[in-house]
């Protein structure tokens, strides 16, 4: 397999040719869980295959090393306002986001919006005791900031009910479990409507979310101790305008949040309404968590509702308003590209499963184009266009190179490894 320096978002492969006899070629645009585990699931169901992944970083692994992808094409306004990406991104040390330098100095309080496992990964961070993380593989400049952190309060604004908490159990327990931290959660929010009880009946992760904050409702003291770390779960509120500092222009110092009402008559399809009753929550750091939405990759047909490639079961169609829809041959989509922004890394295996399936079946059925009847120049095709276009192609060695150099540093203090976050580093490293 081939690394190279490639842009994409998500990862999409085309079967380049399908004669026996001949290498069976695939691309994959994209090194995260989705990619590698089509590249895997490729080469165990077929023994001539040559896979190449190409990724736009010199480091592969996409979400594994640095936090998810895709983004909300959202306008900042304020200082102190970050997306959830950008600042998953700074601790993971992505090269992209290494120089945010998000200010956790000057306020004690930070609003997250958003309740899903990013949202919670991030509070989970923001509030476990530095002397934890150290350990880890995070990016030494994220430590450095979060040992100087000032933040002691962190809110999680869902604008539904904890009932549809959008987080899963294992995430959410160890946000509940860190050392020391007090825990708020108003009584109210947990009572449940007629509606909510048939949404938690029917689905199980939802419902062991709920027990574990109904718990943490009632298990702590009413009131944090002095200095001690709070955690509080807003519910039914959604997020109505940023306000800017009388002190510090230009600085985020508080949110208006609107209360919202759940309306909808199916389980499972509650919506959050407002009732345009306001309240302010004081902040001075702001991370929108609201999910993430696939980029369209040029040349490709793109769902933009959905921000999905439009396809079936992995087969990219070109033209969704023809029945049957008219596929496009020997494309493919595995991934967030393909199911929209859900599921935890797993989830992208038997995700890379049912598209490797598809593939093989095409093979079968003739569907691919071999190599004989659409002759194709494959790698070496690849390769020359990118030097046509004075893209830099880095192999995997040098990522092998960069994981070295990050282990060996690592290894000096204690951690997995120390990442290199800056473009420089990482190219001097990987061309050495
Ligand atoms: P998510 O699970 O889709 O959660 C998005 C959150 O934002 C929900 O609480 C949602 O509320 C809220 N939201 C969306 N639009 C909003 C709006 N306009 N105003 C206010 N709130 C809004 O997204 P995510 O946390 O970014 O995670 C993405 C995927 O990655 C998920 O499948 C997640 O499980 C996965 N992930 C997994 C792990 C792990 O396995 N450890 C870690 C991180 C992420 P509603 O429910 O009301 O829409």
């Amino acid at each position: 397999m081939k690394m190279v320096n490639f842009g994409a978002r998500s990862w999409l492969c085309r079967a380049l040719s399908t004669i026996p006899s001949n290498p069976l070629r695939v691309c994959v645009v994209g090194s995260g869980p989705a990619g590698f585990y089509t590249a895997e699931k490729m080469l165990k169901a077929h023994q001539q295959a040559q896979v190449d992944i190409i990724d736009r970083l010199p480091t592969p692994f996409g979400l594994v090393r640095s936090g998810v992808a895709p983004d909300h094409p959202e306008t900042k306004d304020l200082n102190g306002i970050y997306s959830a990406r950008e600042f998953v991104w700074w601790y993971n040390g992505h090269p992209d986001c290494r120089f945010l330098n998000p200010d956790l100095k000057s306020t004690d309080t930070a609003v997250i919006l958003g309740q899903g496992n990013v949202a919670l990964d991030v509070a989970r961070v923001l509030l476990r005791p530095t002397t934890e993380l150290v350990t880890t593989d995070i990016a030494s400049h994220a430590l450095a900031a979060l040992k100087e952190s000032a933040i002691r309060k962190v809110y999680l604004v869902g604008r539904r009910g904890p009932v549809q908490a959008a987080c899963t159990t294992k995430e959410l327990r160890e946000v509940l479990g860190i050392k020391d931290l007090h825990i708020h959660i108003q009584q109210d929010d947990l009572v449940k409507t007629p509606l909510d009880e048939e949404e938690l009946k029917n689905n199980r992760i939802q419902r062991r979310v709920y027990e574990f904050l109904s718990k943490a409702a009632t298990s702590g003291a009413s009131h944090p101790c002095s200095g001690q770390r709070e955690l509080h779960f807003v519910f039914f509120r959604k997020p109505n305008r940023f306000l800017e500092s009388d002190e510090r222009s230009g600085y985020v110092s508080g949110i208006s949040l609107e209360k919202t009402v759940l309306k909808g008559v199916e389980p499972g399809k509650q919506m959050a309404v407002g009732t345009q009753q306001f309240e302010y929550l004081g902040c001075g750091v702001v991370l929108k968590s609201i999910g993430y939405k696939s980029i369209p990759v040029d040349g490709l047909p793109f769902d933009h509702q959905k921000g999905v490639v439009p396809n079936i079961n992995g087969r990219v169609l070109s033209d969704t308003s023809k029945d049957p829809p008219v596929l496009e041959k020997g494309l493919y989509v595995c991934g967030w590209l393909k199911r929209g922004p859900t599921g935890i890394i797993a989830t992208n295996l038997y995700c890379a499963e049912e598209t490797v399936a598809a593939i093989s079946d095409d093979i079968e059925q003739g569907v691919v184009p071999s190599s004989s009847s659409l002759p194709k120049p494959g790698r070496e095709g690849l390769l020359q266009l990118l030097d046509n276009r004075n893209v830099r192609v880095l192999p995997f060695s040098a990522w092998e190179k960069i994981d070295s150099e990050e282990r060996r540093l690592g290894n000096l203090t204690n951690k997995p490894r120390e990442k290199l976050a800056a473009w420089e580093e990482l190219m001097k490293v990987a061309t050495e």
